[in-house]
């Protein structure tokens, strides 16, 4: 099974691979199966691999992008009522309403201009998707997310400025540094917080997260193969 292949036949195989260890990971580290969802990363794939996802058993799925998602997702919901769509990508104050309309979980909240945004349309449409707060665990100028010493202050700000439920932090740890330390940090910042969501761990690392407590990992070449378009 090499990664290289795009092969769709090889979706269900991949994603039943991933389940395992999944569960040998939870198995591991004592915790129970249930305790951990997979998030199937769906960005820049086809509608029809997506598909094979959801043949297959597939329900939550992540993208990075509104206008991507926007593209493909609300025909696939339309056949699939019960999949749980989950942004992973950066959000712009002018996506805003969209993202609202489209996603069932944002996890990329990360300063307060979004979150009254976010507040402004949960309370316009009526529609609240649950939400996550994004923490840049590595301090990268470039990467998105509220920095680890402000993430307090934030979630605060959150419940009671703008009245946001946060169900959660996310981090996307640096390239080029052991994972776990970013994994340990965001699980301690949870704690402190109440917060009982932890998005954390992809392809090559979903096991250590597991082993730091995730409650979600978000997995994308594991399952679809190496993304051929730009993300
Ligand atoms: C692309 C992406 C993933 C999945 O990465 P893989 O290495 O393909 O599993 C996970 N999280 C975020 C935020 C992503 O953008």
């Amino acid at each position: 099974m090499s990664p290289e292949s795009h092969s769709a036949a090889e979706i269900p195989e991949r994603l039943r691979l991933v389940e395992q260890e999944i569960a040998f990971a939870c198995e591991a580290s004592g915790r129970s199966l249930h305790a951990v969802k997979l998030i199937a990363v769906s960005k820049t794939m086809p509608a029809a691999a997506i598909e094979d996802a959801i043949e297959a058993g597939q329900r939550i799925f992540g993208e990075n992008r509104v206008q991507e998602a926007h593209g493909k997702w609300p025909a696939l919901r339309a056949l699939h009522p019960d999949i749980e769509l989950h942004l992973i990508g950066p959000l712009q104050t002018n996506k805003v309403k969209e993202a609202v309309a489209l996603f069932d979980v944002i996890e990329t909240l990360d300063r307060p201009k979004l979150a009254r945004a976010l507040a402004e349309e949960i309370e316009r449409s009526g529609k609240r998707p649950r939400l996550f707060v994004q923490v840049n665990t590595g301090e990268e100028p470039q990467k998105a997310g509220i920095a680890p010493d402000h993430a307090a202050e934030f979630v605060t700000l959150c419940r009671e400025t703008f009245n946001l439920g946060i169900d959660g932090l996310m981090c996307i740890p640096p390239h080029d540094e052991e994972p776990a330390m970013h994994f340990a940090l965001l699980a301690k910042l949870a704690h402190e917080l109440g917060l009982e969501e932890l998005s954390m761990g992809m392809s090559g690392d979903f096991e250590q997260a597991i082993a730091f407590g995730a409650t979600y990992v978000r997995v994308g070449t594991a399952i679809f193969g190496t993304r051929v378009l730009l993300e």
